[in-house]
């Protein structure tokens, strides 16, 4: 019998829901381990506060002196609240989160000890953090990147540590994390954004990005996890047969929430609260074991960082819970995969949601503003849109009839296609007066103020509008949210930027007013945008034949989607924008295509050691059990054994089969594998692992598939689908 399968089970079945003991009121402990305004009020001196506010809200530089007297206070508090260590937290391109401690403890001369925290190793440090990747832009001989304290995040304190938000970059000045691009790209809109918000309200002086993630993820039983190899290493299931029943009668999605499960998601929202993270709605998914989270949004900046953390923190509360958290975006297959809706808008300094309608013609001409050109910036760039969500993982979800298509198009809704169809019938040129007022009455005045009941209809689509904001769908559930946001912000940036060039001429050489001149340039973005909105089923077939006639990209895979991010287009984009020097932007490139194939590699490896020594060795074990009962049937029927035994022989003849077609394709993989480690170029390894060795996973899955619905049950080593998905 095959030990790890079955004690997994039985440790599963022992399982009782862990307790957990909630604040009475969430409100009461918010933020209670964040170094936020209350802490730093009480804690830091006035000077000191009024800088950390400065560069805060006005991306200031604290002054050596001042981050002396910060870094005092900030170790207080943290000593106050039980830390004893301190680290820069910081997001490189490997995905996962950093961080080094360093204890405040230290030695004096005397012999003595105290507890030191100064403004030096607050604001900068040096992780040594030589095995990062960095895509040939830091030798690694010199090892030198050094993070810096990034202010406009609030340090925390997890566990026993402070945890300080920080870049991280190269000596020679280049990003090596998420979060550099990022922030340089929020600068950027906001810059671009507030001006254009100025033709509305003079007293907007900043405009930030808001981001509400929504983080869809399964939970195993970490015993059950640990029996497979494929889960334990690569966080989803290489092989293993569909459930009986899987999703089909809909009856987990909203269903009520597991005892186990409910349990982990309190202590999971208990310890949000305490670092800030302003978690608000969980429910069931539509798969079996899958669930999500969603918080209320916030800056982008600090969603990301909330969000990052959260994926660390689940980690952690699930073990505890005996859960094992799968944020793969496809860890079965043949029920739904995982995703994480980045819901975007823009907000100003005045409280104003630039992407929510108003009440007045002139707050929607506002409104429209800010929508069209955000369409107008998809289009030109869906191909840059669609390599920031580009990842392995990502791939099996991405046009699986259950997630967005690769292709990118925008769904607005029939009301706001309406007024967009109005706006578009405009005269070129100055306006009358009367219609101007038409224009106010009766289009841009009748825009709803809440479009939300008939705006999130379509699941279809990777990018909706819905109501308020957009909803960009298609980023995958293991996805640093820092990826898509710098594409997505910079790109609406550099459209904001030319709208304002355009309105201000037409101003200007045309001696146009202002909102005829925005009525004009609006005009033509509608026309120029046209193709990427997409009101249809964004499934079928159908759309990807009219998307390809509209010119839309269509790059199912990794390595063909990332090509655009490395296009002259982006690099022109990213330099004028100063988000992203080439040398930056290559590297990335790099180590994205690297990662591809190195994920390959491993999901080849795992694949081939179960097929061949866990696979196939049972396959033969239970032939060997009916060659013995073949052999038995003879020596009683004698010649006759054959009319007893012929459905024995047909099943040692199929588990044959299927055992030479595994181990052909294991061999045939391994081949290919071998020729790709060979390639030089990251790139084109890339796509031999793409296109030469991934396509055996199918057939050598399909093989193992079926003998698992051959081979007795109780020998099986392998826990089922069943088991993962159905145990709670
Ligand atoms: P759903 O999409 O599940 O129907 P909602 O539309 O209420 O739910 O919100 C989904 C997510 O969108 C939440 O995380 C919410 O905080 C976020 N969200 C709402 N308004 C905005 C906004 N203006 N900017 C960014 N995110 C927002
Ligand atoms: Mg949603």
């Amino acid at each position: 019998m095959p030990t790890l399968r079955f004690h997994a089970l039985k440790e599963t079945f022992n399982r009782v829901p862990i307790p957990v003991t909630e604040p009475e009121r969430r409100s009461d402990i918010f933020g209670k381990n964040v170094f936020n305004e209350t802490a730093m009020r009480q804690y830091l001196t006035k000077d000191s506060f009024k800088s950390v506010m400065d560069a805060i809200e006005n991306g200031s530089k604290i002054e050596r002196h001042i981050a002396d007297h910060i870094s005092t206070g900030m170790k207080e508090w943290a000593i106050a609240k039980g830390a004893t260590h301190y680290t820069h937290w910081f997001q490189p391109l490997t995905g996962a989160t950093a961080e080094k401690h360093d204890a405040f403890f230290e030695t004096m001369e005397n012999g003595q000890a105290i507890e030191k925290f100064g403004g030096g190793q607050l604001v900068q440090q040096e992780p040594d953090a030589s095995s990062f990747p960095n895509g040939g832009i830091r030798n690694t001989f010199e090892a030198r990147g050094y993070t810096a304290w990034d202010p406009t995040s609030p340090a925390f304190i997890y566990g026993t540590t402070l945890c300080i938000p920080t870049v991280f970059v190269a000596y020679t000045g280049e990003a090596l994390d998420y979060k550099t691009p990022l922030l340089r790209a929020l600068q950027s809109v906001d810059g671009a954004a507030t001006a254009v918000a100025k033709y509305f309200d003079k007293n907007v002086t900043k405009v930030i990005a808001t981001l509400g993630w929504e983080q869809e993820y399964f939970l195993i039983d970490s015993a059950l996890a640990a029996s497979r190899p494929d889960i334990s290493l690569a966080g989803r299931s290489l092989l293993g047969h569909s459930s009986a029943k899987g999703q089909q009668l809909d009856d987990h999605y909203f269903g009520s929430i597991p005892a186990r499960v409910l349990n982990f998601m309190r202590h999971l929202e208990t310890e949000c609260m305490l670092l800030g993270i302003p978690v608000k709605t969980r429910h069931n998914e539509v798969a079996p074991n899958q669930f999500e989270l969603a918080p209320i949004f916030e800056e982008t900046n600090l969603a990301v960082d909330h969000n990052s953390l959260l994926m660390d923190l689940m980690h952690k509360i699930a073990e505890k819970h005996n859960f094992k958290v799968l944020f793969h975006e496809k860890p079965f297959a043949n029920v739904n995969g995982s995703g994480k809706h980045n819901n975007w808008s823009l907000a100003t300094n005045t409280g104003v949601n630039l992407l929510g309608p108003g009440s007045t013609p002139m707050k929607n001409l506002q409104f429209l503003t800010f929508f069209i050109n955000t369409l107008k910036a998809v289009n030109e760039y869906e191909e840059l849109l669609r390599a920031s969500i580009a990842s392995a993982s990502n791939d099996h979800r991405l046009g699986a009839n259950e997630a967005p298509p690769a292709i990118i198009s925008a769904f607005i809704g029939s009301q706001l296609t309406e007024v967009l169809d109005e706006l578009e019938k405009v005269t070129s040129g100055k306006l009358s007066p009367q219609e101007k007022t038409d224009l106010k009455l009766n289009v841009v005045g009748k825009i709803p103020e809440i479009l939300l009941d008939n705006t999130d209809r379509n699941r279809t689509s990777p990018f909706a509008f819905t109501g308020n904001k957009f909803e960009f769908r298609a980023v995958g559930s293991t996805a640093n949210c820092a990826n898509p946001m710098t594409v997505l912000n910079a790109i609406v940036a550099k459209q904001l930027i030319d709208f304002k060039a355009e309105v201000d001429a037409l101003i200007k050489d045309k001696k146009m007013k202002k909102d005829d001149a925005i009525f004009n340039v609006l005009k033509e973005y509608i026309k120029d945008s046209k193709r990427i909105r997409f009101e249809g089923d964004g499934y079928g077939d159908a759309w990807e034949k009219e998307a390809k006639k509209r010119g839309l990209s269509n790059h199912k895979t990794t390595p063909e989607a990332l090509k655009a991010k490395v296009s002259k287009k982006t690099i022109a984009l990213f330099e004028e924008l100063g988000i992203m020097s080439k040398v930056e932007i290559e590297a990335r490139h790099e180590i994205e295509v690297e990662d591809y194939a190195l994920r390959i590699q491993i999901e080849g490896r795992i694949l081939g050691d179960i097929a061949r020594n866990h696979v196939i060795p049972t396959g033969i074990r239970y032939q060997n059990i009916l060659i013995e009962n073949v052999q038995g049937l003879k020596n009683i029927y004698g010649t006759d054994f054959k009319k007893f035994s012929v459905e024995q022989m047909r099943l040692i003849e199929q588990i044959s089969e299927h055992i030479a077609k595994i181990n052909k394709g294991i061999t045939e993989m391994i081949d290919a594998r071998k020729k790709a480690n060979k390639i030089e170029n990251a790139e084109k390894r890339a796509f031999a692992y793409c296109d030469d060795v991934k396509p055996y996973f199918e057939i050598i899955r399909y093989h193992c598939d079926k003998l698992e619905l051959l081979v007795d049950d109780e020998i099986w080593p392998l826990t089922k689908y069943r088991e993962l998905l159905f145990t709670k």
